[in-house]
């Protein structure tokens, strides 16, 4: 259940890493012992006494500076924060570090020509703010930072704070000329120290303790405090790392507010009300300000934008009064609450502002005038869907911007990074994803997809190596998948598909945005490069606990361009063929040996086993997905298949393989994936692979039982059908093999299982794994495991049935994936301790007794003739076995039911959710050929291990004839090598046309 609000959270001081010559953080607080006189000098000196007389001299601010500065980067790290709450919980340390702090927020900001000690104070006071904000940032000792913050609270420094960045605002407004170099200094430092600070309330408030919430919220309702910060930033210009702990601490708080359910209406007028149009404003304005190439007043650009700030103008006039600090509350009172989202209009002591016109005491003010153009929402808040247009105009100037060569408006690439991440995280949390469909909306999430596709390049961003910058545009594109089909499609968190026969509105705007040719794109350059920004996106995208993401994007491929889906599996397939072995081994899918593809797959497998609903019998999406299956599903199962067999094979060579891994990757998993942590990548790769061949082998054959019966009923019957309805699946492959036919026909030439599928040794690889791991104490019938191991039984008994000859070979070759006996015969024990599966138990005991028979008559005969036995005798001996399997418990009731018309495939796709989408696909699958020709896709490289990911697009890819025969095209040099030495050269006469790569 993913949420779209990526929880950011604040950033911490600004400590970074911690110097190498470490000092003990007890001698750093020792440091600090003499904090509570500061507060109180500093106090006096400033505040009680004027500014005229300080108590502290320089050179005594100047040693408690640099005795906080040091306290503030050992505080780095989560480590540090926790250990130095620790050390000063309750002491008086702490105590004055918070005066320090309420005082520090109530100093006067440095004025031109005065002396160093007004400055320095201020530094003080910074840097004791930095340091309260680590305390409050740790994990630990909950309860003594509540009361931290409680303390805080009450002290008023939030409303200080505003104060404070309300005078700043007046005075860099006020002055004549350039303001003050101290004065611009201090704004800032202020700044972002308090948003700082609310960030680590708002996060405190979130998690840990949300009884502190209500203070919080009613502390910046009434204060403002964001809205004033808000109007800084407006006047501070770009400056993006302020803009970015604005945007932290408002997200924080918004997250904080929300964290409960609905947030109060306090939190909203703080979030929802001019602060938001300041959050707009400060994150879109001065940027597009520069990229737009404005000018530095920018009152056309703040006028084109359709956002018009009133709200900002309102809180400027506190300001502007000049009263500043002192008046505690006033701006609060004052201005009244709601006041200002009152119907645009507002009244105060005879002040009255309206529309783009204000008056007060016959002062005009500046800044005011490019805030005042009168626009469409006027004064009353904006709707989200205007900062959402905004932002994504921002984010589509930024991306823009790297496209110029160097040009003069091309911003460096941090800014655009630090603008793209705050971009795409607030769209992610104020776009609706609900209301997608509805309204307006399409548009917009339309351009939310164009926009992220627009940045989400490294030409853009860049390779970004901060794991939390990773996560967030991670889940940036998480949401948007997720979004974009929740409550149009089904999915996870609805019983099943729904498949109407128009497109549904979300999933076609995501798919206008252009969201296969983004995915495709994100897959490819992640598999290319696995250090880049896109392979950090996709690895996050494949992260088994976010099971959801590319499941969500099934209806993509069902509504989507055809052409357009078919290239995206391909590229699937692609990243497969790269996959190593490596990449199932351990707790996670490990994305620098190919699990990202392996997880795409996983994902989009597991999502066809959901069961769907549709206003027809077979409609167009249902036929389309299948043609897009007809691609996938060969190729992805043969190398899954690999994949599987090979990590299987190291994991039993291994050993004690498996035990080791247990304890690895269980942490912080979402509830709907605990079951797959608990298998491991492995063991869901089978338990998916096995699943996905049954169906579609049980699928097909009733498909084929039925309209044998139908064809018997009206003519004699044909070759095809019969044979793949009665008898093993190899001979299915030559019965069905080049149905040369057209749309009508009903297999359409798909061949199943595909020849590099060997699905029997996956089941030997499993029965060797789950014996094992042996029974899983820690999971019920509903676990993982058991899933694993119920579905191995049941593909166990029907291969044991349908091919019985195979299955005698694999156990007698002593392979590492062989059936053994004992394998098999703990199998049916976990199954006969499990209620409701004592028929699969019953078969596989009798399964056992037969491989141990087997094995018996193997070890008296010559192994020539094992093989010979295997080979020859066929079909004969398979029924005989096939009965005497079944004689034993009612295996044979058991495998037949499944393979009979109606019960078998509900049977299979029971497990994982009724009436399964891809039982009723597979009936319509086609061969990949066909399908790739159907859909539109040029033809393939005539390599058949082709794994060429160059460029963003499989459509891309420019084929070269080979010159000798001219029938096999490749993509590139190294393919037509590979398949020169794999084959053609035998193939390649030199103009016999008709065996070519069928094009
Ligand atoms: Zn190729
Ligand atoms: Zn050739």
């Amino acid at each position: 259940m993913p949420r779209p609000a990526a929880r950011q959270h604040a950033p911490a001081a600004s400590t970074s890493a911690p110097s190498s010559s470490v000092p003990s953080l007890v001698n750093v607080l020792h440091e600090l012992r003499r904090v509570h006189a500061w507060a109180r000098r500093i106090g006096v000196g400033a505040l009680a006494g004027g500014s005229s007389a300080p108590v502290m001299d320089a050179s005594e601010l100047e040693e408690a500076k640099a005795k906080l500065q040091t306290a503030c980067v050992q505080f780095g790290g989560l480590d540090r924060q926790n250990v130095a709450m620790k050390l000063l919980a309750s002491s008086p340390t702490c105590e004055g570090i918070l005066q320090l702090v309420v005082v520090a927020l109530r100093l006067p900001l440095p004025v031109a020509g005065q002396a160093p000690e007004a400055g320095l104070r201020l530094d003080v006071g910074v840097n004791a703010c930095n340091i309260l904000t680590s305390l409050l940032l740790g994990t630990e000792l909950p309860a003594e930072r509540e009361g931290l913050a409680r303390r805080l609270l009450r002290a008023q420094a939030l409303h200080a704070s505003a104060q404070q960045l309300a005078s700043a605002a007046a005075a860099l407004q006020g002055s004549a000329g350039a303001p003050s170099e101290s004065l611009r200094t201090a704004s800032v430092q202020l700044l972002t120290s308090s948003m700082c600070l609310v960030s680590a309330l708002s996060s405190l408030a979130a998690a840990p303790c949300p009884g502190l919430r209500p203070d919080l919220i009613t502390a910046l309702d009434e204060s403002h405090l964001l809205e004033h910060a808000a109007r800084l930033l407006q006047i501070e210009g770009p400056a993006c790392d302020i803009a970015s702990s604005f945007a932290g601490a408002y997200q924080a708080f918004d997250a904080a507010s929300r964290s409960s359910g609905v947030a109060p209406p306090a939190a909203l007028r703080v979030v929802c009300g001019p602060c938001a149009r300041h959050a707009a404003m400060a994150l879109g304005l001065a940027a597009l300000r520069q990229l737009e190439g404005g000018t530095a007043g920018g009152g056309g650009t703040a006028g084109g934008s359709g956002t018009v700030c009133g709200g900002g103008a309102a809180g400027g006039s506190r300001a502007g009064s000049g009263s500043g600090a002192g008046s505690g509350s006033g701006a609060a009172g004052g201005s009244g609450a709601g006041g200002r989202q009152r119907g645009g209009e507002r009244q105060r002591g005879g002040e009255r502002q309206r529309g783009g016109e204000r008056q007060r005491g016959g002062e005009r003010r500046r800044g005011g005038g490019r805030r005042q153009a009168a626009g469409p929402p006027g004064p009353s808040a904006p709707r989200p869907i205007t900062i959402l247009r905004l932002l994504v105009r921002v984010g589509l100037a930024v991306a823009a911007s790297a496209g110029l060569p160097g040009g003069a408006s091309a911003l460096p690439q941090a800014s655009r990074f630090a603008i793209a991440t705050t971009v795409l995280g607030n769209v992610v949390c104020k776009l609706p994803w609900w209301r997608a469909g509805r309204g307006a909306w399409p548009q917009v999430t339309s351009d939310v997809w164009r926009m992220a596709a627009a940045l989400l390049r490294s030409e853009v961003l860049g390779d970004v190596e901060d794991v939390a910058m990773r996560n967030l545009l991670g889940k940036a594109v998480e949401a948007m998948l997720g979004g974009s089909t929740r409550g149009e499609c089904g999915g996870l968190d609805a019983p099943g598909w729904v498949l109407p026969t128009e497109t549904p509105p979300a999933v076609a705007a995501a798919l206008a945005g252009g969201a296969l040719p983004f995915l495709e794109r994100l897959l490819r350059r992640g598999g290319r490069a696995p250090l880049q920004l896109e392979a950090a996106i996709a690895e996050r995208l494949a992260d088994v606990t976010a099971i959801a993401m590319w499941q969500q994007a099934l209806p993509l491929l069902a509504y989507g361009e055809p052409a357009q889906a078919a290239a995206l599996v391909t590229s699937v397939t692609k990243l497969l063929r790269s996959t190593q072995a490596q990449a199932l081994l351990g707790g996670a899918l490990r994305p620098e040996t190919g699990g990202v593809g392996v997880a795409v797959a996983l994902k989009f497998l597991v999502s066809t086993s959901q069961s769907w609903s549709s206003d027809g019998p077979s409609p167009p999406a249902l036929r389309r997905l299948a043609l897009v299956l007809s691609l996938a599903l060969p190729d992805w199962l043969t190398e899954l298949s690999r994949v599987v067999r090979q990590a299987a094979a190291m994991e039993l060579a291994a050993g004690s393989g498996v035990r080791r891994r247990r304890g690895r990757g269980t942490g912080g998993a979402a509830p709907e994936a605990g079951a797959d942590l608990k298998e491991g990548p492995l063991l869901a790769a089978i338990r998916v692979l096995l699943s996905t061949c049954r169906v579609v082998q049980d699928a097909r054959q009733v498909a084929a039982a039925t309209s044998a019966a139908a064809a018997a009923a009206t003519t004699a019957p044909h070759d095809g059908p019969e044979s793949s309805a009665s008898a093993a699946s190899s001979e299915a492959d030559g019965g069905n093999g080049d149905g040369d036919d057209g749309d009508g026909s009903g297999d359409g030439g798909f061949i199943w299982p595909p020849p590099g599928l060997a699905e029997a040794e996956v089941v030997g690889a499993a029965l060797g794994l789950l014996q094992r791991r042996g029974p899983d104490p820690t999971a019920g019938s509903a676990g993982g495991l058991s899933l694993v191991r119920l579905i191995t039984c049941r593909s166990a008994v029907c291969l044991a049935t349908a091919q019985p000859e195979g299955v005698r070979a694999l156990g007698a070759a002593g392979l590492a994936l062989a059936w053994r006996p004992g394998a098999v015969r703990a199998a049916a024990g976990a199954l006969r301790g499990e209620s409701g599966h004592q028929e699969v138990a019953a078969s596989m005991e009798a399964l056992a007794a037969r491989l141990e028979a087997w094995a018996g008559e193997d070890e008296g005969t010559d192994e020539g003739e094992g093989e010979g036995k295997a080979e020859g005798k066929g079909a004969d001996e398979g029924e005989g076995e096939a009965e005497g399997v079944g004689e034993g418990k009612g295996g044979v009731e058991d495998g037949g039911a499944m393979q009979g018309a109606g019960g078998g495939p509900a049977a299979w796709s029971s497990g994982e959710g009724g009436n399964a989408l891809l039982c009723s696909a597979a009936p319509l699958l086609v061969s990949p050929d066909e399908a790739r020709r159907r859909l539109g896709l040029p033809p393939a490289c005539a390599n058949p291990a082709c794994a060429n990911l160059e460029g963003d697009g499989e459509a891309g890819l420019r084929l070269q004839r080979c010159a000798r025969c001219g029938s096999a095209a490749y993509c590139c040099r190294e393919c037509q090598r590979a398949h020169w030495r794999a084959g053609h050269k035998a193939e390649c006469g030199g103009g016999s046309g008709g065996e070519g790569a069928g094009g």
